[in-house]
């Protein structure tokens, strides 16, 4: 099974920017931005950070709201705030160097086993296994295994270190990868085409489409949110940085929060406004209402344009808050679901006076 694997890799490996790449730095950055993200959208960002940070020394001397606006977009922030933290403990305790000790790497945060495993068989031929989503339903159909993967992850990392060719570690993972990439995909495999095809138990048995069985999700909560967009007399807009902790740490946003029962939007986003900044407002016109799903629940955007009336915004709920002028918002690194916000804004900026009629849907 390894020279079949590694013999079809051979011929049809992928061709990425991070192929035959020796810099750990760099190898590290592609797989932390690979975790729960497609190789597509990755490329470019990839790119232009190496660019803006292109040693470990310039990412842990740089601001972390520079790294998160050059994360923006790419979701999942805690990676950009462990990669951060990680390259400045790099610094400190490793002489600006990644380790290339197992122990040491799976020190640093942000990185587990299999992140450790891609890097340190990619930069070090070392033959460490690994078990991403793509190879975990390459082996859930190669053993027909009969439960969820997520039931079964020690026997499926037993597996893929017995799998591992103890020489080729850095062709072995990243052939799997790309077998589960490009042949073992989640729909319609290309079994034919498949140097596994003849141990595959899926295969001999025509399990591919049932396999690897799925876990019965309940629906995703779903939040209603009051968010408004304040504005004061000089046209300037507040905005207020989320606490380090938890979901978007550290990104700018519109304040805002959750409807209780029974509450209108205007009604919430008063009642909001004053819990978290301690400020009086007035609400305004409805700008723009947005639907977005994180990995735990979905939620909907209601936004106002509001006046100040009265009050030092106090960052209470937040990190810290700031007027900015509309030019300037692209500035701040913004949670994806802000960005249609911007662009609302930008394409009708409310009137100091007056907020503006009913906008975008
Ligand atoms: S034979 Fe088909 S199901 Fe089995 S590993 Fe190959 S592509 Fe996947």
């Amino acid at each position: 099974m390894r020279r079949s694997l590694l013999t079809w890799y051979a011929h049809n490996g992928r061709t990425l920017p991070w192929r035959g790449e020796t810099d750990p730095y760099k190898i590290w950055i592609s797989e932390i931005m690979l975790q729960q993200t497609q190789v597509k959208t990755v490329i470019p960002y990839y790119q232009r950070w190496l660019e803006q940070f292109p040693t470990i020394a310039a990412l842990a001397a740089a601001d972390q709201q520079q790294v998160l606006k050059c994360w923006e977009g790419l979701g999942y922030y805690a990676r950009c705030r462990n990669l951060h933290k990680a390259a400045q403990q790099i610094v400190q305790h490793h002489g600006g160097q990644l380790p290339l000790q197992l122990s040491e790497v799976l020190k640093l945060p942000g990185i587990g086993r299999t992140t450790a495993g891609g890097i340190l068989s990619a930069v070090a031929n070392q033959p460490l296994a690994i078990l991403d989503g793509n190879v975990k339903r390459v082996l859930a159909r190669l053993t027909a295994l009969p439960m969820p993967p997520g039931r079964a992850i020690a026997p499926l990392w037993a597996l893929s270190e017995r799998l591992i060719d103890p020489d080729q570690g850095r062709d072995f993972n990243q052939g799997i990868m790309d077998l589960g990439a490009t042949l073992c995909t989640p729909k319609q495999p290309a079994c034919l085409l498949c140097p596994w095809r003849s141990p595959c138990q899926a295969f001999t048995h025509t399990l591919q489409d049932q396999l690897p069985m799925r876990e019965t999700s309940a629906p995703l909560p779903h939040k209603n949110i009051g968010v408004a967009v304040i504005h004061n007399p000089q046209g300037e807009i507040l905005i207020d940085r989320r606490n380090e902790s938890g979901l978007l740490g550290g990104l700018w946003e519109f304040p805002g929060g959750k409807l209780e029962a029974g509450e209108t939007i205007p009604a919430c986003i008063e009642r909001e406004i004053r819990e978290e900044l301690a400020i009086d407002i007035e609400v305004g016109e409805h700008l723009i209402t947005l639907d977005h799903a994180y990995s735990h629940f979905r939620v909907t955007l209601n936004v106002h344009y509001c006046r100040h009336l009265s009050g030092e915004p106090q960052p209470l709920e937040s990190q810290e808050v700031r007027w900015v002028a509309i030019a300037d918002l692209d500035q701040y690194p913004f949670p994806k679901a802000n960005s249609k916000i911007i662009a609302a804004i930008l394409a009708h900026p409310p009137t100091p006076s007056q907020a503006p009629k009913d906008r975008v849907e």
